[in-house]
């Protein structure tokens, strides 16, 4: 694996997405997925300046990050358990994988005995898989208000999976969904959100094109992983 120029290409591929869609390639922020990597591979894409990794456990999170770069900062990316909030409040400088509002409710519970505001995005089923995690997209209108209402949580936006295909064309509707949806919640909220976390190895360029800020990219950087494709069906 060469981490070196994997990171190059990457950049490349997001950088022509971002012509495409007009965007500044400033505008989307790069987050490196290391979960099932070991801590020296984080040192060694803190080393080449990616700062901003991924985790989708808890619990292998909580093993990691003691061991990486005290620079690196951490998002959890995949389902929390309540009964891991209070590790997740320590550990993670954001949770992008909120999705109900007892969830939230535990997280701001932990937050505010750590003295701490937790920055989160709302996870969005947003084509109603049975086998992923989620808000269902009427469901959490609904709760929107008072998911926002809780002092220590910062609705910071929305992160979605698209299903996997091997034609990512075919989830530029999923992308496009979650754009309209932000744009509703601003609507709700009377205020701009800044994330829309969406794009990952097989799919960033549509997501780039689509908007996504935040791009969570792991095959792509560090190769395949050992075990099951379907991590997401993995209990965190
Ligand atoms: C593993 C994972 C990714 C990265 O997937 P790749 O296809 O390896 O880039 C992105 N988002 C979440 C939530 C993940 O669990």
């Amino acid at each position: 694996m060469d981490l070196s120029a994997n990171l190059h290409a990457v950049r490349q591929r997001l950088e022509a997405a971002c012509d495409r869609a007009g965007r500044e390639p400033a505008s989307v922020t790069l987050l490196a997925v290391t979960k099932g990597q070991p801590p020296d591979v984080v040192s060694a894409a803190a080393d080449l300046g990616l700062t901003l990794f991924g985790e989708n456990r808890v619990q292998e999170a909580r093993a990691k990050i003691q061991l990486c770069p005290s620079r690196a900062r951490w998002h959890l990316i995949g389902h929390l358990q309540s009964n891991k909030c209070r590790d997740a409040v320590q550990l993670f400088e954001m949770v992008q994988s909120v999705d109900s509002l007892g969830l939230a409710q535990e997280l701001d519970k932990w937050a505010g005995k750590a003295a701490k505001r937790l920055p989160v995005l709302l996870e969005i089923n947003v084509a109603g898989e049975a086998s992923k995690f989620g808000y269902r997209p009427e469901a959490f209108l609904a709760e929107l208000a008072q998911l926002n209402a809780l002092p220590r949580l910062e609705v910071h936006g929305l992160m979605t999976l698209a299903p996997w295909t091997p034609e990512p064309e075919k989830v530029r509707p999923v992308f496009r969904r979650l754009r309209e949806l932000k744009e509703r919640c601003e609507q709700q909220l009377g205020g701009p959100l800044p994330h829309l976390s969406m794009g990952m190895t097989g799919d960033f360029e549509v997501a780039i094109e689509e908007g996504a800020t935040l791009i969570r990219i792991g095959t792509a950087l560090f190769g395949p992983r050992s075990g099951p494709r379907q991590f997401n069906l993995q209990p965190a």
